[in-house]
């Protein structure tokens, strides 16, 4: 049988095959210990595949901003000592192709996921956009303004350092003006380059932050209301991703392709 994960910053949720969503908190797992125990357990597991919110690249975890792991080859490890093939995807990549795999007529997709961080991915012409190290679309990393905080990949001015649940430390209800203020701002500056840069026909957006706040998607519309070249922008399809486990879901899309 399969073992599918979702590995973000704040959930670890896992299935086998289309079996039951088990989730976890992700601070609790240690990545690799938690496989061998889960082969140990299962005996017949035959691959496993990974959505994982961090930097990937042939089957090897190459960094993660909100999760303490770098430079692990998982691939290799998994085939050498258990005969086990891993199949590792980004998670924000696997969200997109599974939005994709619903709105099969949008050309360009933008996807903008906010929760512990701020991820966002893009698929342009069913394809999910890479770039040469496999790391494209990682906007929450835009220089934006710069904080008395340290960014989990090494700047300190980060749009994620704005534009995150991390950054409201708790509810936006509950945020300080100054913050509440800087977020909205740093969310239209990370939205209006997209829109330049793209000229998007989908937006979606996800993520706890967002779920938990549905003024988020009006602020949007209204910014796009107010964008460069409005009157030569046609409607632009803006919704809001509705399940928890589309990172799973993308990964099965994922690894069939
Ligand atoms: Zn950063």
């Amino acid at each position: 049988m399969n073992l599918y994960i979702d590995f973000g910053g704040t959930n670890f949720r896992y299935s086998f095959n289309d079996g039951e969503l088990f989730t976890l908190k992700s601070v609790d797992i240690e990545l690799v210990p938690f496989l061998e125990s889960q082969i140990n357990l299962q005996q017949d597991i035959r691959k496993i595949y990974i959505s994982f919110a961090g930097q990937v690249k042939n089957g090897k975890i190459l960094s993660s901003p909100n999760i303490a792991i770098q430079n692990l080859d998982l691939k290799t490890y998994f085939y050498d000592k258990y005969n086990i093939e891993i199949f590792l995807e980004n998670d924000l990549n696997c969200a997109a192709v599974y939005e994709h795999s619903r709105h099969k007529n949008a050309d360009i997709l933008a996807l903008f996921y906010i929760g512990t961080g701020f991820g966002s991915a893009f698929v342009i012409g069913g394809k999910i956009l890479r770039g040469k190290d496999n790391i494209a679309g990682e906007i929450g990393h835009t220089p934006f303004r710069k904080k008395d905080l340290k960014c989990g990949c090494g700047r300190d001015d980060c749009l994620e350092l704005c534009v995150s649940g991390k950054a409201l430390k708790g509810t936006f209800e509950h945020a300080d003006e100054a913050t509440k203020k800087e977020f909205l701002e740093g969310l239209a500056f990370a939205f209006h380059t997209v829109l330049n840069l793209f000229n998007p026909d989908l937006f979606v957006l996800g993520g706890g932050v967002v779920k938990n706040n549905p003024f988020i998607l009006d602020f949007l519309k209204e910014e796009y209301n107010n964008s460069s070249f409005k009157a030569v922008r046609s409607v632009l399809r803006i919704s809001v991703s509705d399940i928890d486990d589309a990172g799973i879901e993308g990964l099965k899309i994922v690894s069939k392709g």
